[in-house]
């Protein structure tokens, strides 16, 4: 190939991301640059916009516009006394897009035996979950976390992390396979997780 750094380090970088290899990286490549105008400079103005503005929330661990107030956790206007604890961002868009459920929610940003992230209490947002609790006046804790065990065993520790805390603790039903995860899962199976949802 051509010895053009940018594009090495590009395919590099692109191959990186989920369900891509160098093969589709270059296509990928190739059609951007095809499309200087249309497709190129929006894209690099848009990821520039999207490093600079859009963050994870430090309190209920989703994405926000950092211009903006938290429209998950911080929008007064919202009143609701459900929150929903899922791992990923991925979970909360997959369950909003299925409408089961009305309610906030809460992003931990991975599971507790993600070791070789370092992944902890403080990572994980659980004390500031704990907060939210107490502070916006939530009668119940949906649990949601996938049904691996890297999953249970975070949805337990939660559950152990709020004994002292006078709110009523539910988990998704097992309507989801063993070992399925929240993000994949389709509506139907999400729906009915979440009307047969279990007290604990
Ligand atoms: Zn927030």
């Amino acid at each position: 190939m051509q010895n053009l750094p940018e594009i090495d380090n590009l395919i590099k970088l692109i191959s990186k991301l989920p369900g891509l290899g160098p093969k589709s990286a270059k296509r990928i490549i190739l059609k951007m640059i095809n499309n200087r105008q249309e497709i190129l400079r929006p894209l690099a103005n848009n990821l520039s916009d999207v490093f600079k503005n859009i963050e994870r929330c430090k309190t209920c661990g989703t994405l926000k516009s950092n211009n903006n107030p938290c429209n998950n956790c911080d929008d007064k206007n919202k009143k609701f006394s459900k929150i929903c604890v899922v791992e990923n961002i991925s979970d909360q868009w997959a369950i909003e897009s299925s409408s089961i459920y009305q309610g906030y929610y809460h992003i931990l940003g991975g599971t507790i035996s993600d070791s070789t992230k370092g992944n902890n209490r403080e990572n994980l947002l659980i004390n500031s979950l704990i907060e939210r609790i107490k502070n916006d006046n939530i009668d119940e804790v949906i649990l949601a976390t996938s049904a691996t065990i890297e999953g249970q065993t975070t949805a337990f520790y939660i559950q152990d992390s709020l004994k002292n805390i006078n709110v009523k603790i539910s988990k998704l039903a097992q309507g989801l396979p063993v070992g399925g995860e929240i993000e994949t899962s389709d509506d139907g199976t999400l729906i009915s997780a979440f009307k047969n949802r279990k007290d604990l």
